[in-house]
């Protein structure tokens, strides 16, 4: 199975009746981007840009990030990367970047906050990815939007440096990982260029279980009604604004999430590399008429349980 996989990885995903999917790949450097175009991915979904600052001493200046983001650019020849801005903080810490002792460090300063409170380094995280858009298809995300203001915010620096650096505009999108920003997706759809949902924190603070809990994981699934429910609502907004919203959380690559996700209108699922080709494989068995069918069963299941029973593993 796993050769008749590698054997089609280049060629698009597209359903039996004809909707193409676009399966790219979660990375932290640029090696880890040509990895993934060898295992046929089209793109980077998510660039966690925060691994770049935690194997160092010290926070790269924006020449090291220019060069850091520029290479990974250059490793996708042309296929497009999302770089998530700077999101230390919660499970993350950066030990130069110290963070005041906080009783709830998921609830606390993590993510985009974080930026606002120590703007020259998200400025000159800015500047780093404009400019490393020079090298390639660049985009931008914002990790850990909660408020709309927030992505205002993010938005209005971003243009700043632009305009201070004289370079062309980039596509900036959010992360959807917080219920407010998912049940607020119509408010943010009209002004991002594309969402893409964090199922891992979408997941914990859904249902207020944290991601790391060794006695909660096994009720803390993104596959829960609940959680659908939100993933549903961000899909379905982006759709209706023209706008496009994918899935980097860890269920993407899930065999029995993928038809259900599609089914709930996303159109990009981000993976760890070698999980592209079954993905991809996957998606040319399925039609896109009953993974609309299937997540709404989904939808009105009573448990994460009942879902998952929708959906049976095959094994060849
Ligand atoms: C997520 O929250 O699902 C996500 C992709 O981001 P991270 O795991 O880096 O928090
Ligand atoms: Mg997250």
């Amino acid at each position: 199975r796993r050769q008749r996989e590698l054997a089609t990885a280049f060629e698009p995903a597209i359903t039996t009746d004809g909707h193409r999917i676009e399966v790219v790949a979660n990375i932290s450097n640029a090696e880890e981007g040509a990895k993934s175009v060898k295992f046929g991915g089209e793109g980077v979904g998510l660039l966690r840009s925060e691994l770049v600052f935690m194997e160092r001493d010290s926070a790269p200046d924006e020449d090291e990030q220019t060069a850091i983001y520029s290479a990974a650019a250059r490793a996708l020849e042309g296929r497009p990367l999302i770089i998530r801005t700077l999101d230390v903080g919660g499970d993350k810490p950066l030990p130069y970047l110290p963070i005041p002792h906080e009783e709830n460090p998921f609830l606390g300063e993590r993510g985009i906050r974080l930026g606002f409170d120590r703007p020259e380094i998200l400025r000159t995280q800015f500047r780093a990815i404009l400019r490393a858009s020079e090298a390639g298809k660049v985009r931008i995300m914002f990790p850990m939007i909660a408020r709309l203001e927030e992505w205002h915010m993010a938005k209005q620096m971003l243009e700043e440096e632009r305009q201070s650096l004289g370079v062309a505009p980039i596509e900036a999108g959010i992360m959807v990982e917080v219920p407010s920003t998912a049940v607020m997706a119509e408010q943010f759809a009209r002004e991002v260029d594309f969402f893409s949902v964090g199922t891992n924190d979408l997941t914990q603070y859904t249902l207020a279980m944290d991601r790391g809990h060794p006695k909660l994981a096994p009720y803390a699934d993104a596959l829960s009604p609940g959680v659908l429910g939100l993933i549903g609502m961000a899909a379905r907004a982006a759709n209706k604004y023209g706008k496009w919203c994918g899935v980097c959380g860890g269920v993407a690559g899930d065999p029995q999430a993928v038809p259900i996700l599609i089914g709930l209108g996303v159109k990009e699922l981000s993976v760890s590399a070698p999980t592209i080709p079954s993905v991809k494989a996957q998606i040319r068995t399925l039609s896109l008429a009953d993974c609309q069918r299937l997540a709404e069963q989904a939808l009105a299941a009573d448990t994460a349980e009942a879902v998952r029973e929708l959906v049976p593993l095959t094994e060849d």
